[in-house]
C-alpha cells in the first residue's frame, strides 16, 4: 500500500515542476496521514493508513525546524524560489495555522525575503476566519480544484465530510475571488468500477464557468506523475492538456501547464 511521503515537518529543497527551488513544510504528522479529502491520486497514500502516532507538529517546532534549515541554506548560498505548505495532508487543519503562517512569513523575510510564501490546499477550511486571514497573507494561495460536477468532485476527491460539494466550496472560495491560483488535476480511470474522468467537454465547461467565477490569478492544470493510490489512474497526454488550457484560455483565463 502506498503511503506517506514525508517524514519531517521541513523537508527538502525540492524541484518542483510548478514552484521551482521549494523548501515543504509538513504541518501534517510524519507517520501518517491527515486530511478532510481521500483523494484517488494522493502521493501521500489513502487516509485509510491512518494519521500515526506523531500527531501534528506545534508551532514552535515548526519555527525552530524551519529557522534552522533556514539558516543552514543561507550560509550554504542556496537559492530558494517558495517556503511550501503541503505533506501528509491539508495544512489548513492545524488548530495554529494562522499563527504558523505568520511565523513562516516572518522567517522568509529574514533570511529568504525574494522566496514566495506558498500554500497547496484543498479548499475545505477556506470559509473559517483563521485560515482567510492566513491565506489572505501569502503570495501563493494555491486552493484545488478538481471538478465542478459533484458526483465527479465526489468520486475522486472522496471529502470526509458529506457535506462538501462543489457549489459550497466555491460559495466558500467567494471570499478570494480575484486573490488565488486554482490548482486542477486531470485524470482518467476508474475506481470500484466507476469511471473516473474530468477531462470531457462538459468537465472542462463547468471548470470554466467555476473559474470565471473565482477570477483566479493563475489556473495551474497538470496531471498525475507520481504512483497514485489507485492504480488505474492514467496520466493525461501532454497534448491533451495543451488542448484544455487553450478552451481556458480563450475565456480570456490565464493557464499554466504542468505537463
Ligand atoms: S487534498 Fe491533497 S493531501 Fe488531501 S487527499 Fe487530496 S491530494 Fe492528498
Amino acid at each position: 500500500m502506498q503511503t506517506v511521503l514525508f517524514h519531517s515537518t521541513i523537508f527538502g529543497p525540492l524541484k518542483s515542476r510548478r514552484l521551482g527551488n521549494s523548501l515543504g513544510i509538513n504541518l501534517m504528522p510524519n507517520d501518517g496521514k491527515l486530511c478532510s479529502f481521500d483523494c484517488l491520486y494522493c502521493e501521500a497514500g489513502y487516509n485509510a493508513q491512518g494519521v500515526g502516532t506523531s500527531g501534528v507538529a506545534t508551532r514552535n517546532a515548526v519555527k525552530q525546524q524551519l529557522k534552522r534549515r533556514l539558516e543552514e541554506l543561507s550560509a550554504a548560498g542556496e537559492k530558494l524560489d517558495s517556503i511550501t505548505f503541503s505533506g501528509n495532508g491539508e495544512p489548513t487543519l492545524h488548530p495554529d495555522f494562522k499563527d504558523i503562517v505568520g511565523d513562516v512569513v516572518r522567517l522568509r523575510n529574514r533570511y529568504f525575503p525574494q522566496a514566495k510564501v506558498t500554500v497547496l490546499s484543498n479548499a475545505t477550511m477556506a470559509a473559517k476566519p483563521n485560515v482567510r486571514k492566513a491565506l489572505k497573507m501569502v503570495d501563493n494561495n494555491v486552493l484545488k480544484f478538481d471538478s465542478a460536477v459533484a458526483a465527479t468532485m465526489l468520486a475522486l476527491n472522496r471529502p470526509v465530510s458529506p457535506n462538501v460539494i462543489p457549489e459550497g466550496l466555491l460559495m466558500d472560495l467567494d471570499a478570494y475571488r480575484g486573490k488565488c491560483i486554482i490548482q486542477t488535476m486531470f485524470v482518467r480511470g476508474t475506481h470500484e468500477g466507476r469511471i473516473i474522468d474530468n477531462t470531457t467537454d462538459a468537465e472542462v465547461d463547468a471548470l470554466i464557468n467555476a473559474y470565471l467565477r473565482l477570477e483566479p490569478t493563475l489556473i495551474q492544470v497538470y496531471t498525475i506523475d507520481r504512483p497514485t493510490p489507485e492504480t488505474s489512474l492514467e496520466r493525461v497526454p501532454a497534448d491533451e492538456l495543451q488542448r484544455i488550457a487553450r478552451r481556458i484560455e480563450a475565456e480570456g483565463l490565464t493557464v499554466q501547464v504542468n505537463a
